[in-house]
């Protein structure tokens, strides 16, 4: 069995809705993960954002808007008027649905209830679409089965579990649709695995289900080399490992979701980046084989803060690190840059929310320096730190002023600290001395 996903544009229009149904009816049985039509997800954050201000008129002229392009979509989408009607009547539900949530008060819970509507209707579409096609296609909804435990991990056993049951109890199907995305929480409330979370549905699901394969549709011919947005003649990598992979996927390469390739790397399953714009393109296959040596790609991660912490209390003395380290525990924000020397320690985070409480902590026994606008530039590759042509990247220190370095901390990967304003410069500069 394969898991294919596909992404918002791959459901955002009749044309890609379309090639979608070719590319799955291969006669083979597969699970298929939908993200919303694409745009829907943003209109919907938006749409929380305003009923959180107050702009209750704003909230509802949004949902005028999205509403009236469903409408194009059903109407050309569906053939008999029965089938439109019953469409209809789904998506109109829903955006009933999402207006009365104008009255309610704003937290977590109802961002979660509201942004998890767009996948809703996208599957609902799509499996309605592909049974007018004559496909045996079957619904399976997410919230009966995807789930994650209380430190937001997917709780691997209920979703196996619950998978199995809803796919035994469903009626036999060819193909079998299902949300991307969203989920339930520990306490079975509906949350999601974060923007751009689908990806993350394709790989947990292909872990239980031990596919044969999970695939990525996007619009996109896989991973590049480089951020095709800032620098010009990127091209697709054929092979990446799971490691190169998910270093690229965290620090930056927009085309996965951050944790996509963790269930992926556990449970071994080839993870097969598509376009759907040009199935015939090999894409890139991300596996547990390494393939050729020295830098792979580079991609890059904003909107980084820098804390530089000093003390002098640091010097010869043990246990600074952890003091420092016990602080952003307790705030729960991950590290993911570090650079020491002797009297001082510079850290980057990727969520500043609870900054100010960190500094106030970290002055009791330091000076402390905070630099926001940053980003992180990451060369990935196999042993890419023991290659004889890497040197070559620190020609960009000529170039830009680099805040800080990180070598060493895997084979794999180097990451360079700089000033989002010079993003675009490392970047084009990196790639012409490394590749
Ligand atoms: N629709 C969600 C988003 O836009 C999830 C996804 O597309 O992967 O973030
Ligand atoms: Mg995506």
């Amino acid at each position: 069995m394969k898991v294919l996903k596909f992404g918002g544009t791959s459901v955002g229009s009749i044309k890609n809705i379309k090639r979608v149904k070719e590319i799955i009816t291969d006669g083979d049985k597969k699970i298929v993960v939908l993200s919303a039509m694409s745009g829907t997800t943003n209109v919907l954050v938006g749409f929380s954002e305003n009923i959180k201000a107050g702009l209750v008129n704003e909230a509802l002229e949004s949902m005028d808007e999205l509403y009236a392009k469903y409408q194009v979509v059903i109407d050309e989408l569906f053939e008999a008027s029965e089938l439109k009607q019953e469409v209809s009547n789904y998506v109109d539900q829903v955006f009933d649905y999402l207006k009365s949530l104008t009255s309610e008060k704003h937290n977590e819970f109802l961002y979660n209830k509201i942004v998890s509507q767009g996948e809703l209707m996208s599957t609902y579409m799509f499996t309605k679409y592909l049974n007018q096609e004559g496909v045996n296609a079957r619904l399976l909804p997410a919230l009966g089965f995807m789930r994650i435990d209380k430190s937001n991990e997917p709780d691997d056993f209920y979703i196996k579990q619950n998978l199995q049951r809803i796919i035994d109890e469903a009626l036999p199907a060819e193909i079998y649709i299902t949300q991307g995305f969203i989920c339930l929480d520990a306490y079975g409330n509906v949350a999601n695995l974060q923007r751009g979370g689908s990806d993350y549905t394709a790989t947990i699901i292909g872990a239980v289900v031990e596919a044969d394969e999970v695939q990525i549709w996007t619009d996109i011919d896989g991973m590049h080399n480089n951020d095709p947005r800032f620098v010009e003649n990127t091209h697709a990598i054929s092979n990446l490992s799971f490691d190169e992979a998910a270093e690229l996927a965290y620090f930056g390469a927009k085309i996965l979701h951050p944790q996509t390739v963790m269930p992926a790397r556990e449970a071994n399953i080839p993870v097969r980046l598509k376009n759907t714009m040009d199935p015939e393109s090999y894409g890139t296959l991300i596996s547990q084989d390494t393939e050729g040596d020295g830098v792979k790609a580079i991609a890059a991660k904003d909107g980084i803060t820098a804390i530089k912490i000093k003390s002098a209390r640091m010097l010869q003395s043990h246990g600074f690190l952890k003091k420092v380290f016990e602080i952003f525990e307790k705030y729960e924000t991950s590290i993911d840059m570090i650079t020491t020397s002797e009297i001082a320690v510079s850290l980057t985070i990727d969520d500043a929310s609870n900054l100010e409480s960190i500094v106030e902590e970290l002055e009791k026994f330091s000076t402390v320096e905070v630099d926001s606008q940053q980003t992180i530039v990451c060369l990935a590759g196999h042993s890419i730190v023991k290659h004889a042509d890497t040197h070559k990247l620190f020609k960009v220190l000529k170039d830009i002023p680099v805040r800080m370095i990180s070598y060493g901390g895997s084979n794999n990967n180097i990451s360079l600290l700089v000033n989002t304003d010079d993003k675009i410069t490392a970047l084009k500069k990196l790639n012409s001395y490394v590749f």
